[in-house]
């Protein structure tokens, strides 16, 4: 579909950590601080092109290149809200011509980036566009450290807070997700902490466990959207291998192990999920656990029927957890004039260019970054 934009062969740049670039520097007999220069411009100058790298011998850019590549992912499409300040999606190539999304979110004076961790999902939850589009392979370390490379090029600066709610399920693409984290979070690049970065997951139990091991403070964020085990299957399927109980007692072990507060993820679906006795058992499963609940109006996507509950039932539900003194908050969901819920950007446009039509959509642009 479309053509390769690098040989696949190379490993990616932004996939290194910083020790590891300068044991790279070290074999090419580079002093120390040539690593530290390449670092500099990887992460504080978001480059996309060696050629930027003009403090870089011309030689030493050379023999990087022939080893590493840098241009791990590149904006093909940017989909906005009209408007400053609004949630802006991006459509990403990556080297070997697939594509995967992530969303830039301005709100309350912050900027969050909800990026991917997976072209395609395996775990098909009925209302999310991207596992229904199927499974296409794990993103490696640099693509996902890329993606935030590219959204802080466009946007002049590093994202404050980032998110792993694109697509696909990052605890089933554990280790590089992980180093991924640690490439973000270093101190001398992005430095992003990691308070600021939120892994969710479906429910992947043994994930939720090493995740508990690793020391670091991450936001964990867990897609419930149900409060029992038949209409949590039905919804999530993934709820079949690690049901409900399992899953909050893995929830509850993290939350003491850490001592990080869990926010739980619920989609309201109106007329499924929405009744005040959903809220209420809702409250009573959670009790036990140090937890927060987000509840998001379902975002409409074709590939699924059911629709948001109106304000009145959110607002009921909200109340239920609040008298229960379940530390809940609404999410009005950003970006839905952008196609902002999993995968629907990718899909649309699979389908589009598959079909061999024009792109129509005027929000749509090409861009040429
Ligand atoms: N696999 C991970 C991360 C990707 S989904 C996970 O399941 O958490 C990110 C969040 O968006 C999840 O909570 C998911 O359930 C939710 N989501 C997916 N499609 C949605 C839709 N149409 N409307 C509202 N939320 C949706």
């Amino acid at each position: 579909m479309s053509t390769s934009l690098l040989p696949p062969s190379l490993p990616l740049i932004h996939g290194l950590t910083r020790d590891q670039l300068v044991e790279i520097c070290r074999e090419l007999d580079q002093p120390t601080y040539r690593a530290r220069q390449i670092w500099d411009w990887l992460y504080h100058r978001f480059a996309a092109d060696w050629s930027e790298m003009k403090n870089i011998p011309l030689g030493l850019r050379q023999a990087l290149a022939q080893r590493l590549a840098l241009a791990s992912a590149t904006i093909t499409h940017t989909q906005s809200e009209a408007g400053e300040g609004t949630t802006t999606k991006f459509l990403i190539a990556l080297p070997d011509g697939d594509w995967v999304e992530e969303v830039l979110i301005p709100a309350r004076g912050r900027t969050t980036l909800c990026i991917s961790s997976q072209v395609g999902c395996k775990f098909n939850c009925a209302f999310c566009a991207s596992g229904q589009a199927g499974f296409r392979r794990n993103l490696e370390t640099g693509e996902i450290v890329g993606q935030v490379i590219v959204a802080a090029r466009s946007l002049g600066a590093t994202p404050s807070n980032l998110v792993f709610m694109g697509m696909g399920e990052p605890l089933d693409n554990y280790d590089a997700v992980l180093a991924a984290v640690r490439i973000i979070n270093d101190a001398e690049g992005l430095s992003l902490g990691a308070r600021r970065i939120t892994i969710s997951t479906c429910g992947i139990i043994p994930g939720i466990q090493r995740l508990a091991q690793e020391g670091l403070q991450v936001e964990l964020s867990i897609s419930l959207h149900a409060p029992d085990d038949a209409l949590r299957s039905r919804l999530l399927p993934v709820n079949r291998k690690y049901p409900l109980g399992d899953l909050l007692e893995a929830c509850r072990a993290y939350a003491e192990q850490t001592g990080r507060l869990i926010t739980f993820e619920y989609t309201l679906i109106q007329g499924v999920n929405d009744s005040p006795e959903q809220a209420h058992e809702l409250a009573c499963i959670l009790r036990p656990i140090h937890a927060r609940v987000n509840l998001i109006p379902l975002s409409t996507v074709a590939e699924f029927e059911g629709r948001a509950p109106t304000a009145p039932v959110v607002q009921a539900f909200l109340n239920v957890l609040e008298r229960a003194r379940i530390n809940a908050t609404l999410r009005i969901s950003k970006g839905g004039g952008v196609d902002a819920a999993c995968g629907q950007l990718r899909r649309r446009m699979i389908q589009t260019t598959d079909d061999g039509r024009q792109i129509t959509d005027r929000r749509i642009q090409t861009t040429d970054n």
